[in-house]
């Protein structure tokens, strides 16, 4: 039961940084974006962070969002950067950004 407090309330406060960077820092999203490799697996982890979301439906082992052309801009950008994925969705997602250390060197 702690366990899942701590998920609902870790996941909550990440949730919360991401939409006020999306309005007030705009161009951190968008940085973090450019860098993102990978593509979604559809296993549904960032759509159970805090609260499991009410678009979300499973079709042939997948798990996929009824709404997923309209979906607001919050889902479309998950996740914009390494520090901005849910730890217990990480293992799971298929998005990866290069280490630091990994970038060419000028
Ligand atoms: S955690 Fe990653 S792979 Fe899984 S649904 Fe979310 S974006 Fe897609």
């Amino acid at each position: 039961m702690l366990k899942l407090y701590k998920k609902f309330v870790h996941s909550l406060k990440m949730q919360v940084k991401r939409r006020y960077l999306m309005l007030w820092k705009r161009e951190t999203v968008e940085d973090g974006l450019a860098e993102r490799q990978g593509e979604c697996l559809g296993c549904g982890e960032c759509c159970k962070a805090s609260f499991v979301c009410p678009f979300l439906f499973e079709y042939r082992g997948k798990l996929l969002c009824k709404i997923h052309e309209t979906k607001p801009e919050v889902c479309k950008t998950y996740p914009f950067c390494e520090e901005d994925m849910f730890p217990h969705a990480k293992a799971k997602c298929g998005y990866s950004f290069p280490k630091k250390s990994d970038s060419p060197k000028n």
